[in-house]
């Protein structure tokens, strides 16, 4: 650990002596250069992952864990970093650079990023080995209320995730009236973007990627057997709840 924290040091001041001069990715963020020397600032780290590579398999192999934490959620994050580095955005917690960007045409790489990075961390909790099933009681009744019962609650869910057009998340989420609902948005949106008038009140309790990196070494065009297998081994309710209850 030791050896990892300093050469993480070492690599947050190379790019910050790096970045200082480069005048142009600050333009490139839309941002003032604001670097009061000797004042870097952290950069976004990649979570752990809340289990093993293999745990959630047959599920989802270790092979699919590999490559979608070790490649593609850690590519956003190294690439968002690579993009606020030396802005006033550097500055920001993960979710203020979300929100700051949303909805801002010229900044929509860095917010694709950035809600990706956030996306996966919410992802991945929202799933554990010998997941699945019914939902507890709190949550079970919501779902009752909005969907008549745990069987048609599966089945929109599954709709949503197969009618999602190209990449995107499903999102299970509680409204500011406290009832629930499934939404779904395209590429890195998320409901706490609010670009979407629909999400942009609601918290999200839990989210399934459906981009094709998340089942295709599994399930190859078989989304929907990816989606059962998500509701019925998979899904962390106990996520959910406390989010509901947060
Ligand atoms: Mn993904």
């Amino acid at each position: 650990m030791q050896k990892d924290d300093s050469e993480l040091g070492a690599q947050r001041v190379t790019r910050r002596e790096f970045i200082v001069g480069a005048a142009t990715a600050a333009a490139a963020v839309g941002a003032t250069l604001i670097l009061p020397r000797g004042a870097a600032a952290a950069p976004i780290e990649l979570p752990q992952l809340p289990w093993a590579d293999a745990a959630l398999a047959p599920y989802i192999s270790a092979s699919t864990i590999g490559f979608h934490y070790g490649k593609h959620h850690k590519g956003y994050v190294d690439t968002l970093n690579k993009l606020i580095a030396g802005s006033a955005l550097a500055d920001l917690p993960l979710e203020k650079i979300m929100t700051t960007t949303a909805g801002k045409p010229d900044q929509r790489t860095i917010f694709n990023n950035a809600a990706q990075v956030w996306n996966h961390t919410f992802y991945w909790k929202s799933m554990r080995p010998k997941g699945g099933g019914p939902p507890p009681r709190d949550l079970a009744a919501k779902i009752d209320k909005a969907y008549g019962g745990y069987d048609a609650f599966k089945k929109a869910f599954t709709d949503a995730g197969l009618t999602r057009f190209g990449s995107g998340w499903v999102w299970l989420v509680a409204r500011a009236d406290g009832s629930i609902a499934i939404e779904s948005t395209p590429n890195a949106d998320n409901p706490l973007a609010g670009n979407d008038p629909a999400t942009a009140t609601a918290k999200p309790l839990l989210t399934m990627d459906v981009w094709e990196h998340a089942y295709y070494l599994d399930y190859q065009n078989r989304r929907g057997d990816y989606v059962t297998a998500f509701l019925d081994h998979l899904v962390n309710w106990d996520f959910a709840a406390a989010n509901l209850a947060a």
